[in-house]
């Protein structure tokens, strides 16, 4: 265990933040706006069931992913769950064990064993090998996470999943708004799932969504979140109800508009942070290729505790002592937690590595630029101290705590 130093003498005797900052502070960009429509959704006495907000919601997802359809639900995974057994999978699926514990438990609660594949060190992503080392004559899919919002390396998957006669889908809950050469993801594989919880990019407070070109896939989500009943209102299939509801569909539909200007707040962010811990020894931020649309929700650090002088447990206490609260990221990754004993744990060294390693630090529009260099100073400050006290960073000890600077936004 790395050597703790007290937490609060990073920066002095009192917290750095006065309040709490939290990673995925849910945004509302215009209150008066979104006050208004729930006023109209109150005023039409439809709350629910498939009503206008919900609707229009649908039509403009689908046009800014440049998909046929998108099929709303009551949460990501929902979304998924639904989407999977759309599918009509059996047997095992293929998915990363380094995502959130929500992606596993889709695929159980679909009925179906997940089978944990390694991910990249530099990506993340499933590590497209690694899933054909785990491929049995029971594996039905392959579920992949597009982390970070950053693209599976979709081609590589595609080509696995061709070779063994799998389905591919992914768990696109941090990619709304994203690219992958181009193309939106939404687009990929038999379908997409999307999660619109309050803490993700795009929010309906809680909800989610099916993306796909496949015709059979979006009419059996919709059955299934509506009690299976067909058109003529009689119940085709055994369905349930995980319908979104008009409140929160306008939520949703207060923000389409402002999501360009989100992106590019938190790119702002993204890049500010990058210059202020690019010269802390061992602390590297996750990269974005600048050629995609991406969000810049998740603002993901590596820690190399050697490098650094402390652990990211450490780092993430430090933080929290100046009132920062950062999220270990996944820790423990789900084959590591008790729901998932029993399934293997196998060639998943990459997995456990960056779930010790890796921490996402608070961004968002929330974040002044004083306080994303506060942050950064934070972090180094407990660099060097941990370098003072034997570690490798000593080098930086001519640190200069205080720089300032702003946002027009
Ligand atoms: C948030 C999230 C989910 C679950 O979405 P909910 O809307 O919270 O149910 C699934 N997978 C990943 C990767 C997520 O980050």
């Amino acid at each position: 265990m790395t050597q703790r130093m007290h937490p609060a003498a990073a920066l002095g005797p009192s917290p750095a933040f006065a309040e709490p900052v939290v990673v995925g502070k849910p945004w509302t960009p215009d209150r008066g706006r979104l006050l208004a429509l729930i006023g109209d959704v109150l005023d039409s006495g439809r709350l629910s069931n498939g009503g206008p907000a919900v609707t229009e919601l649908e039509r403009r997802v689908a046009d800014l992913h440049g998909v046929r359809h998108c099929v709303a639900v009551c949460n990501g995974t929902i979304a998924l769950e639904l989407a999977l057994r759309a599918a009509c999978l059996t047997g095992e699926v293929v998915l990363p064990s380094f995502t959130f514990v929500a992606t596993a438990h889709a695929v159980r609660r679909a009925g179906l064993v997940p089978v944990f594949a390694d991910v990249d060190p530099v990506t993340h992503n499933l590590d497209a090998n690694a899933v054909e080392r785990v491929i049995t004559a029971r594996t039905s899919a392959i579920l992949g996470v597009h982390l970070w919002g950053r693209a599976c390396d979709v081609a590589a998957l595609a080509g696995v999943a061709r070779r063994n006669g799998l389905q591919l889908l992914f768990d696109a809950a941090h990619a709304f708004g994203c690219s992958h050469r181009g193309r939106m993801i939404g687009t990929f594989g038999r379908a997409e799932a999307f999660s619109f919880h309050a803490t993700k990019f795009f929010h309906t407070v809680e909800g989610g969504a099916v993306l796909t070109d496949d015709d059979e896939i979006a009419e059996s989500v919709q059955r299934q979140r509506n009690f299976g009943f067909g058109p003529s209102g009689e119940a085709l299939i055994v369905g349930g109800n995980a319908k979104l509801n008009e409140i929160s569909a306008t939520v949703g539909l207060s923000q389409l508009d402002s999501l360009e200007q989100l992106a590019a707040a938190n790119r702002r962010r993204y890049e500010l942070y990058r210059q202020g811990l690019r010269d802390i020894p061992g602390i590297s931020v996750v990269e974005y290729s600048l050629a995609e649309r991406l969000n810049y929700h998740y603002l993901a650090v590596e820690v190399d505790p050697q490098e650094t002088g402390l652990d990211r447990d450490a780092l993430v206490d430090i933080l929290l002592a100046e009132n920062v609260i950062a999220r270990p990221y996944f820790s423990p990754p789900c084959h590591l937690m008790p729901a998932y004993r029993g399934c293997s744990t196998r060639g998943l060294e990459e997995t456990e590595r960056l779930s010790r390693r890796t921490v996402a630090l608070p961004t968002g529009p929330a974040m002044s630029a004083d306080d994303i260099h506060l942050v950064c100073d934070i972090v180094g400050a407990a660099a060097e101290l941990a370098g003072r006290n034997g570690g490798p960073s000593g080098r930086h000890a001519d640190r200069k705590l205080g720089r300032s600077g702003s946002f027009a936004s």
